[in-house]
């Protein structure tokens, strides 16, 4: 893993989720984007190296309806960048972890992205994200 690549952070309005980080991070997002496959519409913020991405849900069947239901607002994943995803996740399967896709998905940002169980990370979804060349 090379760093954490950014914080996923789920919203229910992200209208306000994007005005509450601009006063937070005193900037703006730098940029908006749907993922139709997750039902998600997300926004991403800089912070040095690294990123917060915000999510809000498109659809009652989202992963992040059902998250936000459950939890409410908050902390909904940690992103690390990795070099070679197909590698990392053989890893982590080696190492006990279960994956929620057996194959990397396109994910926001132009990434491959594969994600880890939160009931094998502490609690805590991860997601691996290897950016597309
Ligand atoms: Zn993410």
């Amino acid at each position: 893993m090379k760093k954490i690549e950014h914080i996923g952070i789920a919203v229910k309005d992200l209208d306000a989720g994007n005005e509450v980080y601009k006063r937070l991070l005193g900037k703006s997002h730098y940029k908006i984007e749907e993922v139709k496959s997750e039902n998600v519409k997300t926004s991403f913020f800089k912070v040095g190296p690294n990123k917060i991405e915000l999510l809000e849900a498109t659809d009652p069947s989202s992963p992040i309806a059902k998250f936000i239901e459950k939890r409410g607002e908050g902390i909904h994943h940690i992103a690390y960048a990795v070099k070679d995803i197909r590698k990392e996740m053989k890893r982590l399967e080696r190492e006990g972890f279960i994956l929620l896709n057996k194959e990397p998905k396109r994910g926001a940002d132009n990434k491959l992205v594969c994600f880890v169980h939160p009931k094998t990370a502490n609690g805590v979804l991860v997601e691996l994200c290897q950016e597309i060349k």
